[in-house]
């Protein structure tokens, strides 16, 4: 019985995962969902967020944008709009992109539009917390 999964995930502009893991947790549409070896075939929608994988005692950490995760028997394909290793988040980008968003938010200004500001949010704050950047996440 394998104790490992092939994980690979994709965007459009390429490849930017393939390895086999340990374990996969994954924010779908109707919530986390942790993915071992052997589990059952499945396919579901995935929200913003970040991919928290398992592999060789090692943890790390892959932001992403919305899209499809599907487990076949020895691997699991995730599909998503954009996707961005821990390591390789640009920090500062994401903290511009955060305080745009905010400000838009805040603006009281109903030409914006709000659903496209909080998805902007959204990824902003998945990749801070996928680079373990500490901020202040404000509820208000
Ligand atoms: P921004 O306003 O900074 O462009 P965004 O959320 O609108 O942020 P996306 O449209 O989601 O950006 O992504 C466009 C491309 O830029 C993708 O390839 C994505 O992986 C990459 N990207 C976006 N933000 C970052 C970041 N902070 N660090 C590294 N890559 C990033």
């Amino acid at each position: 019985m394998p104790s490992t999964i092939r994980l690979e995930v994709v965007t459009p502009f390429g490849l930017v995962y393939r390895d086999d893991i340990d374990y996969l947790k994954a924010p779908a549409v109707d919530g986390e969902i942790g993915i071992l070896p052997q589990h059952a075939p499945l396919v579901t929608g995935l929200e913003i967020g970040i991919l928290h994988v398992k592999k060789g005692g090692e943890e790390f950490k892959i932001a992403i944008s919305e899209g499809f995760l599907e487990v076949k028997p020895d691997n699991i394909n995730v599909i998503v709009r954009t996707a961005e290793l821990q390591n390789d988040i640009d920090v500062e980008r994401a903290r511009r992109a955060r305080e745009r968003a905010e400000k838009r938010l805040k603006s009281g200004d109903n030409s914006i539009d709000r659903a496209r500001a909080e998805a902007a949010l959204k990824r902003a704050l998945a990749r801070l917390k996928a680079a373990e950047y500490s901020l202040q996440i404000q509820d208000d």
